[in-house]
């Protein structure tokens, strides 16, 4: 994960979610990597001990704006995070697996809500 993303997702968690400290797990383009990527056994080893020896019961997804490890428009980036977020979800069904997206104002945006309110916001334009 970037460094310019990694605070703001991190405080993001601690004041949305009950935790007490969050595992960082950081791929370039990390989003792109669990989308496009046949082997992912590194980032997944990397999920197990979190999740096995750490007790972590979320899972977060974080693409961002400008990312240099996986330049994709926006758009592109919300399909890929929500495609990992359906990559990983089978591996751990008893996490919790959350996509976020991190904006050009560097703010979370969870992207279920995000593209709910696109959808709403499309509705709304047509008549
Ligand atoms: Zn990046």
């Amino acid at each position: 994960m970037d460094g310019r993303v990694q605070l703001p997702a991190l405080e993001w968690i601690k004041t949305n979610y009950p935790v007490d400290f969050v595992d960082v797990i950081t791929e370039t383009g990390m989003d792109g990597v669990l989308a496009k990527q046949e082997d992912i056994s590194e980032v997944l080893r990397s999920i197990k001990v979190s999740v096995t020896l750490n007790k972590s019961t979320r899972l977060f997804v974080v693409g961002h704006y400008d990312c240099r490890g996986n330049p994709v428009d926006e758009n592109r980036h919300l399909e890929e995070i929500i495609i990992s977020v359906k990559r990983l979800k089978p591996l751990w069904p008893a996490q919790e697996v959350i996509g976020l997206w991190v904006n050009d104002q560097w703010q979370i945006e969870p992207v279920d809500l995000k593209l709910r309110n696109q959808i709403w916001a499309k509705t709304i334009m047509q008549p």
